[in-house]
Parts: structure tokens; sequence; C-alpha cells
């Protein structure tokens, strides 16, 4: 075992939480070792270059609300990034129908048998709300039918939620709508959409409205693939002194001693921290940290991550369409979006050709994992070719890539299991960051913000206040 180090800070894992908190606290003359098992920094938020196609995990589109960090990663030197407005369609009825809905496109679309009900359930759940207590809401269920009224949910979100989630939407916690779907900017919606049928109003939608959808609008995306975003705060953070080391396996944490044991080139390391960050998989860094609680173990064998399967295909077109994504409800597709790369950047394909991802979500015990690649691709290249958006015959190749603990899956009582995990592992010293380390359904935006936050508290001495922060206390 090599001699140990001293650093002021030791981040676990290289995604861009934990390069935003190396980042500012690099900038501020701090000493601080990043540590990352994989071969490249980004975590979620990298890409892959095969064969001349950059290709994503799905899509990572760049947007905030927050000026400030849009600045700033605008602003990255050696990032260049473009401004774009989201396009998308949902396949439902049978038909693209463009998302945000516009008025046309539902009414050619959705039965008059669905459409009628659903309107006037929604109005007259406007009414009906205000009678109930929103503090009762617990399931997604729940929540939805609150928000929209009961029939709109059974039209627009049930299928898909229980397809991405693999669940009945009445075991998924509210909390995961509330965090992902703004309910005020929904209603905004779809009350233009009625106003819109009221009026015969048929013009499009100004798709650079940011009203229009929750997570609508414009949004950044570099030239070859998200990867260009966490490089380029990686290379931000080493240029002010930051060690950020890649293809390091973390051995084990010593809590009581403060110091990090890796592997490194073939050498075993060890480094002692002031403070130590975990951004990765909370039962990883159970594992890793020397503690131990039966009640702990209990709680993190009730807390799931959901895995992720991209079939990317790679087609001898230029185009297939205009969408940023498209979204398939139906249960007997087998996958939930498809992104097609040439719309993002001209740079994602070779010339006259172009990729697509399908993402299918899935827990390890879902008959989806168990696939073998080839099927999982031929089985993608029928779906896409029934609904009509591919034709067999372009496909050249395909690619089958398996992510674990890409989402974090919110079950009736998540927060109480969270809460005791996260209350255990935090300590004095030792912190849990990002979306995949404290299990919170966040943007990468949101990941990068957390990390800056937590930054500022401990240079700020404020040890406290970083270590007691909660699920439900974390304001993004
Ligand atoms: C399919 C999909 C699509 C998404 N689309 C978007 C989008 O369009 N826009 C957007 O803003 N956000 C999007 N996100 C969310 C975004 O990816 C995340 O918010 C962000 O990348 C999370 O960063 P993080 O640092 O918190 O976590 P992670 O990226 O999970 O980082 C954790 C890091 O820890 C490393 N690690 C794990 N175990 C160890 C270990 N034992 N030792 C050392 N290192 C370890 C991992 O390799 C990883 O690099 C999407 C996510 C998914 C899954």
């Amino acid at each position: 075992m090599a001699e140990g180090e001293y650093y002021e800070y030791v981040v676990l894992g290289a995604g861009v939480s934990g390069l935003g908190f190396a980042k500012r606290v690099s900038e501020r003359g701090k000493s601080v070792l990043v540590l990352e098992k994989e071969a490249v920094v980004g975590g979620l938020s990298r890409s892959i270059h095969y064969k001349g196609f950059y290709l994503d995990f799905c899509a990572h589109r760049f947007h905030t609300k927050n000026k400030a960090l849009l600045d700033e990663i605008l602003t990255l030197p050696g990032l260049e990034m473009h401004r774009h407005i989201k396009k998308s369609r949902n396949f439902m009825f049978g038909k693209y129908i463009k998302y945000p809905f516009e008025v046309q496109d539902l009414l050619r679309a959705m039965p008059l048998s669905l459409s009628i009900p659903a309107g006037f359930s929604f109005l007259w759940n406007m009414i009906a709300k205000r009678f109930k207590d929103k503090n009762k809401l617990r399931s997604f269920e729940d929540w939805f039918s609150y928000i929209y009224g009961y029939k709109l949910y059974e039209v627009m979100a049930r299928n898909y939620t229980a397809k991405v989630w693999r669940h009945d939407p009445r075991e998924i916690s509210a909390d995961w709508a509330d965090q992902r779907l703004q309910g005020e900017d929904l209603v905004r919606l779809l009350q233009r959409i009625i106003k819109k049928i009221v009026t015969l109003d048929f013009r499009s939608y100004d798709l650079a409205d940011d009203s229009l959808a929750p997570d609508g609008g414009p949004f950044y995306y570099p030239l070859r693939g998200i990867q260009e975003m966490p490089d380029a705060l990686s290379r931000a953070a080493m240029g002010r002194g930051a060690r950020i080391l890649t293809s390091a396996r973390v051995l084990r944490v010593d809590t009581e001693n403060r110091i990090v044991f890796y592997e490194h080139e073939g050498r075993q390391v060890s480094a002692h921290y002031g403070e130590l960050i975990s951004t990765i998989p909370l039962h990883m860094y159970y594992r890793l940290q020397d503690r131990r609680d039966p009640a702990i173990e209990k709680h993190l064998a009730g807390l799931q991550y959901m895995d992720i399967i991209f079939v990317y295909l790679f087609l001898d077109v230029p185009r297939v369409s205009n969408d940023h994504w498209l979204y398939f409800p139906d249960q007997d597709i087998i996958f939930n979006r498809a992104v097609e790369f040439s719309n993002w950047s001209p740079e994602m394909c070779p010339k006259g050709k172009t990729s697509i991802c399908f993402d299918i979500t899935s827990f390890p015990q879902s008959p989806e994992w168990k696939m073998k690649d080839e099927a999982l691709a031929e089985r993608t290249i029928i779906d896409a070719a029934r609904v009509g958006y591919i034709k067999k015959e372009h496909v050249i190749d395909s690619l089958v890539v398996r992510v674990t603990h890409a989402y974090p899956f919110y079950d009736l009582d998540y927060k109480e299991k969270l809460d005791s995990i996260v209350r255990f592992l935090e300590t004095d010293h030792e912190h849990l960051l990002g979306r995949t380390g404290i299990f919170r359904y966040n943007n990468s935006d949101n990941s990068i913000e957390m990390g800056f936050e937590l930054a500022e508290k401990l240079l700020a001495g404020n040890a406290a206040s970083a270590h007691t922060y909660t699920v439900k206390q974390v304001s993004y």
C-alpha cells in the first residue's frame, strides 16, 4: 500500500454532481481528489463513441432556470453548446401527436368518447379539488387525478407511468410526480388547450415559449454528445488543481480514521480526507464504509434503483424524423422513448447516416434485462417499424448498452427508508450528494447545483447544515 496523501475533500464518483463540487472547492484553493470507477468522467451524463457515431444515454439536454448556473456552464472553456427548441411527439391512439398538445392533433387523434369525458372531468376537478387535502395525496395516481381529474389521468398518464416504472401508479409515491411534473404549469397548459378549443384557435404553439410545458422550451446541447459538458467541468476543476482519477476502484472507507483506500493503475493507494463526499449508489457506499447496522441494511434491501437498457440502431439514411424525443406509452411496444441524434447536432452521426436510442427501463428481475442483445435489437426494430417510425431495411447496425442505478424508484414508503439511511450514512465528515448519491430524481442542472451548494456549505464551515438535509428539505 502506497503512502497516504491528505486531501481536504475526497469525492467518490465523477458524475456532474461530484465534478461540480470539485470545481467549486478547487476554485477556492482547496485540495480535492475525485475517484471514478469508469474510464471516463460524466456518470449518467456521459457519451459513447461508436464507429463514428456519438451516443448519449438516451440524450441529455441541458436546461435550467438558474441563470448563474447557465452562464457558468455556457462559458466553460472548450465547451460549445448550441440552443435548441424541444420538439417531441407522443405515439397515442395509433398517431404521432405533437407535445405540447395541439388542438387539431388532439381532436384528430382522440376519440370523442374519450375527449369529452376527459374535458369534463378536468373542468369538474378544477372545482372539486378545492375541497380536497393535497397533503393526503399518497400515490402517483392520487396526485395526477387531483391535479387533472381521473379521466385525463387515465388517458394521459396511467399507461406510460406503469410502463416506465413497471409498477401500478398506485404503488408509486406522489413525490415522484411532485418533483418531476410541475402541476401548475401543466394545468396552465391544459387551460390553454381548452381555451383554444372553445375559441376554435387552430394556430400552432410558439415552441420557443418556455411556459408551454414544465420541461419544454429551449435547451442547450454540445456538438458531440453531452460528454463534452462533464469533460469541460473536469478540465476546469483540474485547471484549479483538483486531482480527478478515472478507472479508480474504491476498496474501503475507514470513517473512524478518515481514510479512503483505492486501487489505481495496478497500485493500492490510501488517501486521508477532511471531508468525504459520496455520489455513488447508497448500497455501494454502505458496503464500502465500515459501519454496520442491521436496521439500515433492512431499509437498503427495500430501496431500489431502476436500471435501463439502451438499444441503439444505426440507419443508412440522413434522418427519420425531426423530433428530439418520441414517447411510446403503449405497453406492447418494447421501448419507452426514442431519441434521434442527428436532430441534436449534425456532428453526432457520419454524413448521410442517423442513429436512434430506444430506452427500456427495467429491474434486474424484468424479462427484458435477461433478454440477449440480439433479441432486444430485433424486437426494437420490429416495434419501431410497426409504428411507422423506421424502415427495417435502413438498419445497418445495432448496439445494446445496459446501465444500472439509472433511476431512484420511489415506492410508497421510500421516504422513511431513505431518511434513516441518509441519517446513518451522513456524519460530521461524510456527506451524500447528487442524483445517485442521495437517491434524488434530479436532472443534471440540479445535480451540479447540489454540488455547488454542498461545496459552499462546507467551505463556510457549515458541516452541520450540509449533513442534515434530507430528501424533502433539498429544494430542487
Ligand atoms: C436515461 C436518462 C436520461 C436523462 N436525461 C437527462 C436530460 O435530458 N437532461 C438532464 O439534465 N438530466 C438528464 N438525466 C439526469 C442526469 O443524468 C443526472 O441528473 C446526472 O447525470 C446525475 O449526476 P450525479 O453526479 O448526481 O450522478 P451519477 O451520474 O450517477 O454519478 C455517479 C458517479 O459515481 C461513479 N461510481 C459509482 N460507483 C462507484 C465506485 N464504487 N467508485 C467510484 N465511482 C463510482 C459512477 O460511475 C458515476 O460516474 C437523465 C438520466 C437518465 C438516466
